[in-house]
């Protein structure tokens, strides 16, 4: 615990050992020494066992599969149990959140009532995915509570989760100082108080919010910052309101081996598996090393696997040691052909045959990524590795293209036809093979025997054969059939060339009549798709859930709305600015524009090239759906415009009874009142209430 507003030093950088940059210029001389990703090379295990977590935490952790600390974890865990406050550097999918949960759970009091850690977070998905991860992390923690609290939903079951003495509350900015104010929060106790993505934060606008809500906190606390870039900003609200706060970064090793050729193919969930058989079916290959995050994930994936006909193992800790060698002695000698398997199992896994690395789950950082891919392409032999990225993780992706310096390539992804063929071909080779076998003699006479009958072709009796050989199901597939393969991003970046006046339905409402806008602000203005929404929440004062899909075109984008919008906000819309544009909103329609050049497609379909080295660009559309989490968080809470003088400020009620048929969103004009966002040009500090009292 450190005392609030004390003297600042300089923080403290802690980075990972084992980590050390190894940078080099460019793709063509980033040739990986082989042993830079050998046992060798890597750090010393480190295990959860390790870091002074508590029983009933380590349990949890090893209920949930998780071999070891990532490296985010394995840095940060230490500082927080220690007491420390902490810069955690550090982005979606490294496990942040266990590197912060973790040490809290393991520290709680059940001496003490009330609420002991606060996290804030920028949206409701992440206050409930983070409040769920809490609570799977304290399974075995007696009594234990966490209250997600977020904007856009009652109050009512709210404040009776906090009433029920949560120990833990996770919250977005807005929703928490509402509670505060209205006396439901007591955070009289916090000891420990995190803000997750706060370069999220500030770039929804909440920094003044965060702001004030730490001002309330008691200047005796533990505070921890994460955050996947360090503007500024950032580092000022860390200046401001962190004591000697140690820093985590943990630095990536920046080589890859230039004789793997790397490849990344958008699928998730369910599809991951289909996606994999089917490259395995048309890719020729040696052996196969599956890499995913935890051991549930080796066994479930081995089994499905398996219950596709593919001879497999799953590979992990909790395998012993003997075990273990003998699968890797049998992918050895050949007798095995495809591993799958966590990282840490797979550690100095040193075989020669491997000629495909799949990363099935994204890994945590661009340096595992390099240690994993470095099991192929050994001993002067080419490989091939293929990564899986679902539509959320592309950040990642591009992370990883940044800090290896190398492109990973769009896979293409074989089609029903190409395995197909490739089915053919083998069914003819194996029918060569037993020609060639022999031993045909107790056949002949029964072949003979019907082919004396001159009605009976030659060709038909050896395809009937080979019917029977098929035990009842087809060789082929259906080429015909749809398929699911691909996630979004992939097929809506082809789609975007041509915009559709057809709006998309909303995912929450899909029966709600949606209408596609035009607005005169595109990527050449450098619009982002958390702008557009931006504005729209605040100007017409309409919940994020009623924003549909997005489309960035080079000169205009495309947004959906829902059916009947009142005039008077068709009017506030139009006139209202982004990126110093004006908005210009009218309905869109597929007819060409007045100006053709206005509709120039995006031309690079090949977002990777054109957005290498550039972090923040978003893609050339944006499907706005809650979950969202990766750079285009959606469910912020309005903000009061500072560029429109006070008189002027008005909330619009969207979802006017008169005209508009769907649900009302439940705050209406109400919210603008309360933003401690306009309290700061009055002076930071000054509590709501007083402000409201004030009249703004
Ligand atoms: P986060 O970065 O916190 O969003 O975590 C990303 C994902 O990694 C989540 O699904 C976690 O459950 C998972 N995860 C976090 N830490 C570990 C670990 N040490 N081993 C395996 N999976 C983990």
């Amino acid at each position: 615990m450190s005392e609030n507003n004390a003297a600042q030093e300089q923080p403290a950088v802690v980075t990972s050992e084992n980590s050390a940059i190894m940078q080099t210029v460019g793709a063509t001389e980033s040739t990986l020494l082989q042993d830079e990703v050998t046992g060798e090379e890597e750090s010393p295990l480190v295990s959860f066992n390790d870091l002074g977590l508590s029983a009933p935490v380590l349990q949890a952790v090893s209920d949930l599969g998780f071999e070891s600390p990532t490296p985010i974890q394995e840095q940060a865990i230490p500082l927080l149990l220690a007491g420390n406050d902490l810069i955690g550097q550090a982005q979606t999918g490294t496990g942040k959140t266990a590197a912060f949960a973790l040490p809290i759970l393991s520290k709680l009091d059940d001496s003490l009532q009330g609420i002991q850690a606060l996290v804030l977070e920028p949206t409701r998905e992440l206050a409930l995915q983070v409040a769920e991860s809490f609570q799977a992390f304290a399974r075995h923690v007696e009594d234990f509570r966490v209250a997600p609290v977020y904007g856009g939903a009652s109050y009512e079951n709210q404040i009776r989760s906090l009433r029920h003495g949560a120990q833990v509350v996770v919250g977005t900015p807005g929703r928490l100082i509402d509670l505060m104010e209205r006396g439901k929060l007591d955070v009289s106790k916090v000891r420990c108080v995190v803000l997750d993505e706060a370069d999220e934060m500030l770039r929804m606008g909440f920094i003044e919010d965060v702001n004030w809500i730490l001002s309330q906190l008691p200047a005796k606390r533990q505070t921890a910052l994460f955050s996947a870039t360090m503007p500024d900003a950032i580092r000022r609200i860390a200046h401001q309101h962190l004591v000697s706060p140690q820093e985590v970064r943990i630095e990536s090793r920046t080589t890859t081996a230039t004789t793997v050729h790397q490849r990344y193919w958008v699928v998730s969930g369910v599809h991951k598996i289909d996606a994999m058989t089917r490259i395995l079916e048309v890719e020729p290959y040696d052996a196969v090393l599956v890499f995913v995050r935890t051991k549930t994930d080796a066994e479930d994936v081995a089994n499905k696997l398996q219950g596709r006909g593919l001879a497999c193992a799953a590979l992990h800790g909790d395998i012993p040691q003997r075990q273990r060698e003998k699968i890797i002695e049998r992918l050895k000698s050949g007798s095995l052909d495809i591993i799958i398997a966590t990282d840490v199992a797979a550690r100095g896994l040193d075989v020669d045959r491997i000629t495909h690395v799949f990363n099935y789950d994204i890994p945590y950082d661009a340096e595992s990524y390099v240690h994993r891919i470095g099991r192929t392409g050994r001993a002067g032999r080419t490989g091939e590795a293929i990564l899986f990225v679902s539509p959320r993780e592309r950040r990642a992706l591009r992370q990883i293209e940044r800090v290896t310096r190398q492109r990973i390539e769009p896979l293409r992804m074989p089609t029903a036809a190409d395995v197909n063929k490739r089915r053919l071909e083998n069914f003819r080779n194996q029918i060569l093979e037993t020609i060639a076998g022999g031993g045909l003699e107790e056949y002949l006479e029964v072949v003979s025997d019907l082919l004396s009958d001159d009605s009976l072709e030659p060709e038909t009796l050896a395809a009937a054969l080979a019917k029977m050989a098929q035990r009842g199901s087809s060789l082929l597939l259906d080429e015909n059939a749809p398929e699911h393969l691909h996630a979004d991003f992939e097929v809506k970046r082809r789609e975007r060339r041509i915009p559709s006046a057809e709006p998309a339905p909303l995912r929450d409402f899909p029966e709600m009549k949606m209408v596609r806008y035009r607005l005169a602000v595109g990527r050449r203005d450098g619009v982002k798709p958390g702008q557009i929404v931006g504005a729209i929440a605040n100007e017409a004062g309409m919940e994020s859930k009623y924003i549909g899909e997005i489309c960035i075109f080079d000169t205009f984008s495309t947004v959906d709305l829902p059916e009947g919008m009142p005039q008077e906000t068709a009017d506030i819309l139009a006139a209202a600015r982004v990126c110093g544009r004006k908005l210009d909103i009218r309905e869109y329609t597929a007819e060409p524009p007045r100006r053709r050049r206005d509709f120039a497609p995006l031309t690079a379909p090949d977002y990777v090239a054109s957005e290498l080295g550039n972090e923040d660009e978003d893609e050339g559309e944006y499907r706005h759906e809650p979950g969202d989490i990766n750079g285009n968080s959606i469910n912020y809470r309005p903000r009061q415009r500072y560029d429109r003088p006070l008189g002027e400020r008005r909330c619009i009620d969207f979802n006017g009874p008169r005209r508009f048929e769907g649900p009302r969103p439940p705050r209406g004009g109400k919210r603008f009142d309360r933003s401690p966002a306009v309290a700061t040009r009055r002076g930071f500090g000054t509590p709501p209430s007083i402000r409201r009292r004030n009249g703004f």
